[in-house]
């Protein structure tokens, strides 16, 4: 059990790391963060924004593989694996297609929903107790379609996650669609809209935690990478890490190093079935006929959010290993999907084009764990679609699990056991 002396070092200054900093801190433990690259620049800057607790259904679901399957070898589709030779893509694809029935999916449900319950509520009390300048909106969230058999066929997704969950959507036909949103183009047959959802600028969201944490005292190493731990000499606890520029002495240690953790299977004692999953973003300032609500076109799987101060469309999953390169194909699409939907779809000059690997598991629930290896080092990592999303409560499930307390959401469900 932590006290108030003790030590952590988080390895990852995405949100994940981030949130988790805020909670230990809070509880009085000196935190320090360190990130290969700068804090707030991986994952976790470019994303959609969306704080989702629509979202609790898995992406494995019935039908999902045969619809995939279809399109994914497209560099056109949403959806995309680069054909390639890699035992733990093909081991992570065959888990995820096990997953792939009403039961799994249900499983998973539960789980995402409590977690992203809790999440909802801590980002909407912190935002506002800490003054963060990110944004928050609650405007919820619109499905929309482009033709009336994908939006009917929509509806009894909607009655499910309705029934088990409470957070399904309303139903806005054509002409109370185009009443309510008018940037979207007449010949638009109808959407959902999640009521129950809110939005944020999320590299807003980064560079504004990390004035609050510095201003409260924890430290950010930005250029500062993990190479390795120190054991403390019973074997069982790590005194320290080793990083490219000094050793760091801690009693605690937490890998919230996303999409990046699989390479630290040695570190942490077991392999770790992440896969990153490369999405694309294009920020610019508003469009003249800017949405006021943010919405994501089902049947491209594209998405858009409005900011206060900004506009960015974004999307596409692509399984093509640890590749940083930019695909022009890809950022097309993004405008392509838009020009369908909306009268004015996007505004120059961009200001960013962009990049990310979500961190993504077979069953879409984080690992939030001690590792098997150190009984005083843990992993955050995992959030996959979500992890904007899960901060807040990820953040406060480590301070939990550090601090020796009961946890608020039972860690069977988020452990490595479970998989
Ligand atoms: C296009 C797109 C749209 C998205 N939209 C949404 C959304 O609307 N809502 C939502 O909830 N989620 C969304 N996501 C998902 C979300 O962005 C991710 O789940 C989340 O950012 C993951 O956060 P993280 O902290 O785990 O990882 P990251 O933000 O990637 O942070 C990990 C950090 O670890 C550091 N690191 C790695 N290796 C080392 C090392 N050796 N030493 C030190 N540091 C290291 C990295 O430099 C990095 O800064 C979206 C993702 C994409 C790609």
């Amino acid at each position: 059990m932590a006290t108030n002396t003790e030590h952590v070092c988080i390895i990852g200054g995405g949100i994940i790391g981030a949130c988790t900093a805020y909670f230990l801190n809070k509880a009085g433990l000196r935190v320090t963060i360190i990130d290969k690259d700068k804090f707030g620049a991986a994952c976790s800057a470019g994303n959609c924004g969306y704080v989702s607790p629509s979202h609790v259904l898995p992406i494995a679901v019935p039908g999902i593989v045969g619809s995939a399957l279809k399109t994914m070898m497209s560099n056109k589709s949403p959806f995309y694996i680069k054909p390639r030779a890699d035992i733990s893509l093909w081991g992570w694809l065959y888990k995820f297609w096990r997953r792939c029935n009403h039961k799994d999916m249900m499983v998973s449900a539960k789980v995402k929903h409590a977690l992203l319950q809790s999440s909802f509520k801590l980002y909407d009390q912190i935002v506002a107790d800490e003054n963060i300048d990110c944004e928050w909106e609650h405007r919820g969230l619109l499905f929309v379609y482009q033709d009336q058999e994908h939006f009917d066929h929509f509806d009894k997704t909607n009655q499910l996650i309705e029934r088990e969950f409470g957070v399904g959507a309303k139903r806005l036909e054509n002409k109370e669609l185009i009443e309510f949103e008018p940037a979207l183009k007449p010949e638009v047959p109808g959407a959902y809209h999640f009521e129950c959802d809110a939005h944020l600028r999320s590299d807003k969201l980064m560079a504004s935690l990390k004035t609050l944490l510095e201003s409260r005292g924890v430290e950010v190493l930005e250029d500062t990478s993990f190479q390795g731990f120190v054991a403390n000499g019973d074997g069982g606890k790590a005194s320290a890490v080793l990083t490219n520029k000094h050793e760091i002495k801690a009693d605690y240690f937490v890998f919230a190093t996303g999409a990046l953790t699989p390479k630290f299977a040695n570190a942490i004692g077991c392999k770790v079935p992440i896969q990153p999953g490369k999405g694309y973003s294009i920020t610019m300032p508003r469009p003249a006929r800017c949405p006021k609500t943010p919405m994501i076109f089902e049947q491209h799987r594209v998405a858009i959010t409005p900011f206060q101060s900004g506009y960015r469309i974004g999307s596409t999953m692509e399984l093509a290993g640890y590749d940083d390169s930019i695909n022009r194909a890809r950022l097309d699409l993004l405008r392509e999907s838009s020009e369908i939907y909306l009268h004015e779809p996007y505004c120059e000059p961009v200001e960013n084009e962009w990049f990310g690997w979500r961190p993504l598991t077979y069953d879409d629930i984080p690992i939030i764990d001690r590792t098997p290896k150190w009984n005083n080092a843990y992993v955050a990592a995992g959030h996959g679609m979500l992890g904007l999303s899960m901060g807040m409560v990820t953040g406060k499930l480590m301070k939990e699990m550090i601090c020796g307390e009961q946890t608020h959401i039972d860690r069977e469900q988020v452990s490595f056991s479970r998989l």
